[in-house]
C-alpha cells in the first residue's frame, strides 16, 4: 500500500473513532439535560402532590370549623382550598405522566368528585340551611351523624391514600430514570474510553510501521548513495515496493546504472587516449633522435663551413629537439600515473624530501621543515608529488635565497600538506591552469617548463580521491596545499 494512503486510512480511523466517540457525548448530554427537565417537571408534581393533601386537610377543617361555630370565614377557606384542589388536577394533565399514574389520576379525580360532591358540600349547604330555618341542633346532629355513619366518610382518607400512592410512584419513576440515565453514562464512558485507546493504538501502529518502512526505504537508498561516492557503480536497490519512494529508488537506480556505463565509457576513452600518448610519445622519439643525430653530424663533418648565424640555428634545433625529449618524456610520465600497480610501503617523509633537497643543485636553498609523518603508502606516488611541488618551488623563484617551509596536520583519514615558496607567485586567474596538462605561465625557454609537473600531481591525486589546492601573492611567494590519504 501507498505511505500516502496508509496515512490517509489511518487517519479516517481515528477521525471515524473521535466522531463516534463526539457522537456519543452528544448523546449523554442530551439524556442529562432530558433528565434535569424531567426532575424539574417531578420536583413540580411532588410540590402539587403536597398541596392538594394540605388543601384536603384545610377543606377538612373549614367544614368541621364551619359546622361547629356557623362563622362564613370558615366557608372562604373550605372554598378556597377546594378551587385550587380543582386546579391542581387540571394542571396535572400537562405533566407527561406514564400509564399507571394517568390510572391513579383518572381514580384520584373520582374519588375527589365524590368527596366533594356526596360529602363535604351536601354538609356545608345543610348547615347553611339550618342557620337560616331556625330549627334546634339535633336536626343537624341526625343529618351529620347519618353522613358519618355513611360509607363516603372513607372517601377522604382513600383519596390522601390514592396521593400518597401517586407521589410514590413519581419517586420510584425518578430513581428508574437516574438508574437508566448513570447505566447509559457508563456504557457512553466505556465506548468512549475504548475508542479513544484504539484511535491512540491505530496511531502508534501506523507511526511505528511508517517510520520502520521509511527508515528501511531511505538506508537503502543511502547505501547505495555512499557505494557510488565510492565508486561502486554496480548498485541497485532490488526492493523497489509500490510507494511514492519507488519513484526515487528506481530513479537512483537508473543514475547508477547510467553513472556505470558512463564510467566505462570513460575509462575506455581513458585508456585509449593514453594508449594513444603512450605510442605517439614512442613513434616520436626516433625522428627527434634522428634529427638530433643529423644535427651532430653536421656539426662534427662540416664545422668549418658553419658560419656563426648556421650554429647558432643548429643549437636551436638542438634545444628544441630537447624540449621535445622533455615534453615526450613528460606526456609518457603522465600516462602512466595510474597503470603502473606500486607497492605500498612505509615512507618516511623526511626522507622523501631530503633525497630531493640532495638532487637540487644550483639555487642558495633555505628548506625548512620538521618531524613530517610516516605513511604506509605507495612511495613513487608521493615522491613524484613532492618532487614535482619542491622543483617548481626552486624553479619560479627570483629571491636571492630560495625559502620553501613544509607543514602538515592530520585528520582522521588524511594528512594535509603545505608547501609554502618565496617564488615568483601566481595570479588567482591561474591558479586552476596551471593543473592542466602543457599548460605554463612563463616563456617554455627561459624556465625548461614542459607544463607537465603540476598535471601529473593533480592526475596522482585524483586518482587516490585526493584533493590540491594553490594561495598565491604575487611577487611573494605560493603555498600549495594537498591531502593524503592515511
Ligand atoms: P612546468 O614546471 O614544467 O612548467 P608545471 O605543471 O609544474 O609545469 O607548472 C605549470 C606552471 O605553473 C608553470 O609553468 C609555472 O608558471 C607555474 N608554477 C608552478 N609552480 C609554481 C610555483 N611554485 N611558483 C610560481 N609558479 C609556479
Amino acid at each position: 500500500m501507498k505511505i500516502s494512503h496508509s496515512i490517509f486510512l489511518s487517519f479516517v480511523v481515528i477521525l471515524l473513532s473521535f466522531a463516534v466517540t463526539t457522537y456519543n457525548d452528544y448523546r449523554l448530554t442530551q439524556g442529562i439535560k432530558e433528565n434535569a427537565e424531567y426532575l424539574s417537571k417531578s420536583t413540580e408534581i411532588v410540590k402539587y402532590v403536597s398541596r392538594f393533601q394540605r388543601n384536603i386537610l384545610s377543606i377538612e377543617s373549614g367544614l368541621r370549623g364551619y359546622l361547629l361555630t356557623g362563622e362564613p370565614s370558615f366557608v372562604k377557606s373550605y372554598n378556597s382550598a377546594t378551587i385550587e384542589n380543582e386546579e391542581i388536577l387540571r394542571e396535572f394533565s400537562q405533566f407527561p405522566l406514564d400509564s399507571s399514574q394517568l390510572n391513579l389520576l383518572k381514580e384520584i379525580k373520582l374519588l375527589n368528585s365524590r368527596w366533594t360532591e356526596d360529602y363535604t358540600n351536601p354538609l356545608l349547604r345543610e348547615k347553611t340551611r339550618f342557620l337560616g330555618s331556625g330549627q334546634g341542633p339535633d336536626s343537624l346532629n341526625g343529618f351529620y351523624k347519618r353522613f358519618i355513619n355513611s360509607k363516603e366518610s372513607g372517601v377522604q382518607s382513600e383519596l390522601e391514600h390514592r396521593f400518597s400512592e401517586f407521589a410514590a410512584l413519581e419517586y420510584s419513576l425518578r430513581e428508574k430514570r437516574k438508574a437508566k440515565l448513570a447505566a447509559k453514562a457508563d456504557e457512553i464512558q466505556t465506548i468512549s474510553y475504548s475508542l479513544t485507546a484504539v484511535s491512540i493504538l491505530v496511531g502508534i501502529i501506523v507511526t511505528f510501521l511508517l517510520i520502520r518502512r521509511i527508515t528501511h526505504r531511505i538506508r537503502q537508498m543511502s547505501l547505495l548513495a555512499n557505494r557510488v561516492a565510492k565508486g561502486d557503480y554496480n548498485v541497485n536497490i532490488s526492493d523497489l515496493g509500490n510507494d511514492e519512494l519507488s519513484f526515487l529508488g528506481s530513479s537512483l537506480n537508473d543514475m547508477a546504472k547510467e553513472l556505470s556505463n558512463n564510467i566505462s565509457l570513460l575509462k575506455r576513452s581513458n585508456s585509449e587516449l593514453d594508449q594513444f600518448a603512450h605510442v605517439v610519445s614512442h613513434d616520436m622519439k626516433s625522428p627527434l633522435r634522428g634529427i638530433a643525430n643529423v644535427v651532430s653530424w653536421i656539426e662534427e663533418d662540416h664545422s668549418e663551413e658553419l658560419s656563426p648565424k648556421m650554429k647558432e640555428y643548429l643549437d636551436l634545433i638542438k634545444s628544441r629537439v630537447v624540449r621535445g625529449e622533455n615534453l615526450i618524456a613528460g606526456l609518457l610520465a603522465y600516462a602512466r600515473v595510474d597503470k603502473d600497480n606500486f607497492r605500498k610501503e612505509m615512507v618516511d617523509v623526511n626522507g622523501i624530501v631530503e633525497e630531493i633537497i640532495d638532487n637540487t643543485s644550483g639555487k642558495r636553498l633555505g628548506i625548512n621543515f620538521s618531524s613530517l609523518p610516516t605513511i604506509n603508502t605507495e612511495r613513487v606516488l608521493l615522491l613524484q608529488v613532492f618532487s614535482n611541488l619542491i622543483d617548481n618551488a626552486v624553479k619560479y623563484n627570483d629571491k636571492e635565497k630560495v625559502e620553501i617551509f613544509i607543514s602538515f596536520t592530520e585528520s582522521h583519514d588524511k594528512y594535509h600538506f603545505d608547501i609554502e615558496d618565496n617564488g615568483i607567485g601566481i595570479a588567482p586567474n591561474h591558479y586552476r591552469r596551471i593543473f592542466t596538462i602543457f599548460e605554463t605561465l612563463k616563456d617554455k625557454d627561459s624556465f625548461e617548463s614542459t607544463g607537465v609537473g603540476l598535471a601529473i600531481v593533480k592526475k596522482i591525486l585524483d586518482s587516490l580521491g585526493q584533493d590540491i589546492q594553490v594561495k598565491s601573492v604575487p611577487g611573494k611567494g605560493s603555498v600549495f596545499s594537498f591531502t593524503w590519504p592515511k
